[in-house]
Parts: C-alpha cells; sequence; structure tokens
C-alpha cells in the first residue's frame, strides 16, 4: 500500500472514529429539535385562543392530539421551528468554514446572515420568487415549505428589516441596541447552539452566545438572558458532565447567568421565575393555576418559566409535559416549542410517542438537521477527506 493511501485509510479511521463518538448524543439531540417542533405544532393551533374556548372546543383537557391542517393532512409548525432550523443552519456554515478555512467569525454573525434570508422566506410569496443570482449561505432556502408564514413575530420582523435595510457594517451592528423588546421570538429559537456543542468551547461561552443568537432581535436584556439560560440546562441535559438532577441543571444555570450577566439589568426577574418553577413544580396544584402564576409567556422568562416548570413536572412523560405546557391562555406554541426542546432532551427521541412523529410536518428535514448538529462537520483544513454532500449544503448553500 503507498503512503498515500495509509493516510487516507488513517483518515478515514478517525472519521468514522468521530461519528461513533457522537452517535451517543443522537438520540437526545434529535428529541430537543424534534420535541421543540412537536410542541409547536400542538399550540400552533391554540396560539391566540382563551382558555375558555380551548375548553369549549377541546373538552377539560384541552388539545392533546394534533389538530391537523385540513389541506396538507399534516400538524404545522410556525415560525419557532421555521427559525430554529435557519438557526442550526447558519451556526452549521459557520462551523464547516472553520473547519474547512481554518478560521471563523461569531457564531452569532452566520446566524444572522441565516435569519436575513430567513426574512425573505416571509416577505416572497414562494421559493419561484426568490432571486437566482444572489449568494445565500442556506440550503433551507431551497426547501418550499419553509416559505409558508406562521404569524412570524412581529419584533423578528421588524428587527431583520431594520437589519437588512439600515444596516451599515452588517452583523457589528447587531449589538447596539436597536428596540427594548423582551418577546420570546429570541428564546424560542436558540436550542441548537446548545446541541452544537463539541467540547472545544466553554460552556460560558456557548451560553453568552446563544445569548447573542437572541439579542440579534431582542435588545431588552430579559429577550436575551433567557435564551443563555436555555442554551445552558439543554447543553447540560445532553452533554452531562457528571450525574445530576434537572433541579441540579437549573440552579447550575441559575449560578452561571448570574455570572455572566453579573452587570446587566432585570437578572432578579429572571432568576426568581426559574425559582418560582422549582417551587411550584412540587406542590399539588393543576397546571393551568400553576402557570397563571408564571405568566402567559408572551415575553421570554415566562416562556423560560413555563417551560421549565412543565419539564420539571413531567420530566419522564413528554406527552404529558407538552400538553400541560400549550394548554393556556398564553402563548401556546411558544411555550410548547421551548417546553418541548427541554423534554425532548431528557426524554430522547426513541421515547416520544409515535402519535407525534407520524403527522408531523417537515419531519424527516427536521430529524436531519438534527443529526447534523449531532456529527457536525468531520473535515478538516488540510485533511484529504471531502464529504461532497455536506459541501454543497454548508458551504454552497444547497447549490
Ligand atoms: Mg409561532
Amino acid at each position: 500500500m503507498s503512503p498515500v493511501n495509509n493516510t487516507e485509510t488513517e483518515e478515514m479511521r478517525k472519521v468514522e472514529e468521530k461519528r461513533r463518538e457522537r452517535e451517543v448524543y443522537r438520540d437526545k439531540i434529535r428529541g430537543c429539535l424534534f420535541g421543540g417542533a412537536v410542541g409547536d405544532a400542538l399550540g400552533y393551533p391554540i396560539e391566540f385562543m382563551k382558555e375558555d374556548a380551548i375548553w369549549k372546543k377541546y373538552g377539560q383537557r384541552g388539545i392533546t392530539i394534533y389538530e391537523l391542517d385540513a389541506k396538507k393532512r399534516k400538524a404545522l409548525i410556525s415560525d419557532d421551528t421555521q427559525m430554529t432550523l435557519f438557526t442550526a443552519n447558519g451556526i452549521l456554515v459557520g462551523e464547516t468554514r472553520g473547519c474547512l478555512r481554518g478560521m471563523m467569525g461569531p457564531v452569532a454573525a452566520y446566524v444572522y446572515e441565516a435569519y436575513l434570508e430567513w426574512f425573505e422566506t416571509q416577505n416572497i410569496y414562494d421559493i419561484a420568487g426568490i432571486k437566482k443570482d444572489v449568494r445565500r449561505i442556506c440550503w433551507l432556502m431551497n426547501v418550499p415549505e419553509l416559505y409558508a408564514t406562521r404569524v412570524p413575530g412581529n419584533t423578528c420582523i421588524s428587527a431583520l428589516e431594520e437589519l437588512k435595510n439600515h444596516s451599515k457594517y452588517g452583523y457589528p451592528d447587531v449589538i447596539r441596541k436597536r428596540n427594548d423588546s423582551k418577546g420570546n421570538g429570541g428564546l424560542m429559537r436558540v436550542a441548537p447552539m446548545a446541541l452544537d456543542y463539541h467540547g472545544g468551547e466553554t460552556l460560558d461561552a456557548v451560553d453568552q452566545e446563544g445569548g447573542e443568537i437572541a439579542r440579534i432581535t431582542h435588545c431588552h436584556t430579559l429577550g436575551y438572558m433567557p435564551a443563555a439560560f436555555l442554551v445552558h440546562v439543554i447543553n447540560r441535559i445532553v452533554y452531562p458532565q457528571r450525574e445530576m438532577s434537572l433541579e441540579d441543571i437549573i440552579l447550575e444555570a441559575k449560578d452561571t447567568i448570574r455570572r455572566i450577566y453579573k452587570d446587566e439589568d432585570h437578572l432578579a426577574e429572571l432568576l426568581a421565575i426559574a425559582d418560582l418553577a422549582l417551587t411550584l413544580a412540587e406542590n399539588q396544584d393543576d397546571d393551568v393555576s400553576n402557570i397563571h402564576r408564571i405568566g402567559a409567556g408572551w415575553v421570554a422568562e415566562e416562556t423560560l418559566g413555563i417551560a421549565l416548570y412543565c419539564a420539571l413536572r413531567y420530566r419522564n412523560d413528554f406527552s404529558h409535559g407538552i400538553i400541560a405546557a400549550v394548554n393556556h391562555s398564553g402563548d401556546s406554541d411558544t411555550t410548547g416549542a421551548v417546553a418541548g426542546n427541554i423534554l425532548g432532551a431528557l426524554c430522547g427521541y426513541e421515547a416520544i410517542d409515535q402519535r407525534w412523529k407520524e403527522d408531523l410536518e417537515l419531519s424527516d428535514l427536521i430529524l436531519e438537521i438534527a443529526d447534523d448538529l449531532c456529527y457536525g462537520c468531520v473535515m478538516e483544513e488540510y485533511g484529504s477527506y471531502r464529504d461532497p454532500v455536506w459541501i454543497r449544503k454548508y458551504m454552497e448553500g444547497g447549490r
């Protein structure tokens, strides 16, 4: 065998080994991403319904099975899942450039580009309307179903519109305080930041990057600190360093957030809502009463509080957890999505009931992105191993 072949064989062996090492995280990564989409799809039909109307239409337990779209015969995902997928696409583009070119900018800078592309999907009628000659980074722009508008958040739209049309410097402009929104649109889409973790960076840095991704559109401290909190919780569930209960993880997340955002306003409010979730999860009251004590979930800290509460209460029972998370007068699809992220990571994809897998829109695409986050880019700048499919997706925008 020639020396070249020897090197290539050795490199292939390493690639296989890397993939095998990552395999152990796959079920939880899939669970997190898929679980978020399930919660989103379950809550989407009742996003703007008050409790009385929910009980009247679905009975005293509320909505407990998907309501299928009449035309597509699918449970529709909303902007929460669409933006989560674009977050993942942006992260993987950045990571791939780092692997193949040996350098990359901040992760949030790639995610920012991905969000500008998502913004396009919401402003043109369908895929046929996009300009072919414009260079894009996201292969998701080639998926016609993602051009559906599913009540995208006003702040996401207005912030991206401003950045797209009035930004002098591109990503650097993101760090200017441009609005004072603490809506949950930043929080709802950051889970991929917690999942794409290959051990090279500190968890503090990963949490902060999660916060920065939310801050692209939501500049109030309570618009982005809950995102960092969520990233910490999900990361610890998927990549445990030692045996930790969910309570331990939440307490550690509180300490971490207190440290990394020590000079930020409204920190105490965020920590208090995490404590409230911990306390309420222990009582005997019904879920709706407990959720009312946290809030309606339209703002990020309340969404996080409701999701933590549902995950604590139903940590081994994905279905009951997301049913509790959506059935209230508040922002059902987003509380469902974030609770679904946490519960899906805790329970794993295999443990998610078949009924949630069968009728979910874009389920194969969600699993594909989950697996890409799981394995990551296994090519190296000076290596000879090349994966043409990965290069097309994450270097060439799927062209
Ligand atoms: Mg939504």
